[in-house]
């Protein structure tokens, strides 16, 4: 296999880049911004997708697909959402190539086929959904609408990283109408608990829940709500937002209903999203450095078995207790894989496994198929026993539950030890250079004292928190009165 990844401590982002291509995850592409996502990576997105989707039905939604394209006209009907959108969309505005009569062998746009509406592509879907709804909302009877959509969305990003932040991303948005303001508001609430279950329970990744400021809300967002994570770098990585729309787009794209009374009247909106983003905090909260480690509830391959052999006769041996493992651990509803190729030898394998992260590692050789053992490896910890084959489907089951409940606590406990709060401005500064991670502090609620902050530290308001207690004192900048703490970080 490849050389040794740097190592977080020396230069961070070097490993997490190093990282996300070495274990094979994804990789830069032709396209400016743009990354392929390698079948490995893909399959851990997809474990995501399955979870959330199950989630999303569970709450009551259906899944549908909208156009990728946004005719211009209907981008703009609502003010907000399309001027904070304007700087970072990609247009068509032509549907057709012609070879260059300057040019032999070149292609270029034929200047006759020039669209008569330029074609925006989606950023986010509220324009276009909005705009169909309005032939699907007439009533009372109609209400709720609760759909999701799994697509791609393309924001003309000028700085990219893999995952983390790339032009075009996959994601899902959910795009919900409601007959009353406050069913519009527990529906926002609603998916923002989801997400912040799904980054716990399947992600292993504590999140703090809480609303954003006004500068950091969503365009054309009444509210937006969030849940924030804090990464191994100190740096703070925003996992998944859910909006309260308002009546906003139902006035732009004139959504009305006839209530129960007979009035008419907007309906009410929500929208949500979490993204490819994802994989970069699970990669950045867990990983270390020898490599990708997954929480079992992500996993793709929960177990590897690596078979130790010299001959064809041994390797026979082998495989015939990895069959009958792989049956027991099945039959548990754990997944694993036999590595059973010839083309590598084990100390590669291992090397491999290790690399990509997956949670337990059973390695069987002749000494093993004598003593009737196999060595069991946790990729956590990194430690390695001895178990006795007729009590290993039992400890595996019970390592996957352990090892995903010891990452969520080992994440816990670094998110505490890097969350500080602070009364002075210098201390603010003082712990953003040592240690970073989330600052705890009042602030005067006001813009200018927010983006003052961010001009001198890089450190941005990453939400107000859910939980957060009413507590008199006077704002870390500008020494006015706040009545609670907010949450500061650098951020992803
Ligand atoms: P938004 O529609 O801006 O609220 O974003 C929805 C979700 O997509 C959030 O979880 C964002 O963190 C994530 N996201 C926003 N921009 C990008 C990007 N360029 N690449 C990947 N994820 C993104």
């Amino acid at each position: 296999m490849s050389k040794k990844l740097t190592k977080r401590a020396e230069d961070y982002s070097k490993w997490y880049n190093e990282l996300v291509v070495k274990a094979d995850l994804a990789e830069n592409s032709a396209v400016r911004g743009c990354m392929v996502i390698k079948p490995y990576g893909y399959a851990i997105w997809e474990k995501m997708q399955a979870e959330l989707d199950r989630m999303f039905k569970e709450t009551g939604h259906q899944n549908a697909y909208f156009p990728l394209f946004v005719p211009k006209s209907l981008f703009e009907a609502e003010e907000k959402n399309a001027e904070g959108f304007a700087k970072e969309c990609a247009v068509v505005t032509h549907y057709r190539l012609q070879n260059d009569p300057d040019n032999p062998g070149k292609l270029r746009v034929d200047p006759e086929a020039k669209l008569e509406e330029e074609l925006v592509v989606r950023p986010t879907s509220e324009a276009i959904i909005w705009n169909t709804y309005k032939g699907w909302i007439q009533s009372y009877r109609d209400l709720p609408l609760l759909i999701n959509q799994w697509a791609n969305v393309v924001r003309w990003e000028m700085r990219t990283r893999l995952f983390l932040r790339t032009a075009e991303f996959l994601w899902q948005e959910g795009h919900t109408a409601h007959a009353t303001e406050a069913e519009a508001i527990t529906e926002a609430e609603l998916m923002n608990n989801v997400y912040s279950n799904f980054a716990e329970n399947f992600m292993a990744i504590p999140v703090i829940k809480g609303l954003k400021t006004e500068s950091e809300r969503f365009a054309g967002a009444v509210e937006t709500y969030c849940i924030e994570a804090l990464m191994q770098d100190g740096k703070a990585l925003q996992a998944g937002t859910s909006h309260f729309l308002g009546q906003n787009f139902a006035k732009a794209f004139d959504v009305k209903f006839t209530s129960k009374e007979g009035k008419q009247d907007h309906v009410w909106a929500t929208s949500w999203g979490v993204s490819t983003r994802l994989m970069g905090a699970l990669i950045m909260t867990h990983s270390d450095d020898h490599g990708l480690v997954l929480p079992p509830n992500l996993a793709p391959n929960q177990v590897v078995i690596v078979p130790i052999y010299k001959t064809d006769e041994q390797f026979d041996e082998v495989s015939e207790v990895a069959n009958t493992i792989m049956s027991d651990l099945r039959a548990r509803n754990i997944s694993v894989k036999y590595d059973n190729r010839t083309t590598f030898r084990p100390g590669a394998k291992f090397a491999q496994h290790e690399l990509q992260g997956v949670p337990l590692r059973i390695a069987i050789g002749p000494k093993d198929l004598e003593n009737g053992t196999v060595e069991l490896a946790r990729r956590d910890t990194l430690t390695k026993e001895v178990v006795a084959l007729d009590a290993l489907a039992e400890v595996v089951e019970g390592l996957m539950t352990t090892i995903q409940n010891d990452l969520y606590k080992k994440a816990s406990d670094f998110r505490a030890e890097h969350t500080t709060k602070v009364d002075t401005f210098e201390e603010f500064k003082d712990v953003l250079e040592k240690t970073g991670g989330f600052i705890l502090a009042h602030w005067d609620g006001t813009n200018e004292t927010e983006d003052k902050i961010k001009e001198i530290t890089k450190a941005t308001i990453r939400c107000i928190p859910e939980d957060s207690v009413e507590e008199s004192g006077v704002c870390v900048f500008s020494g006015k009165p706040s009545n609670r703490r907010v949450l500061f970080a650098k951020a992803y």
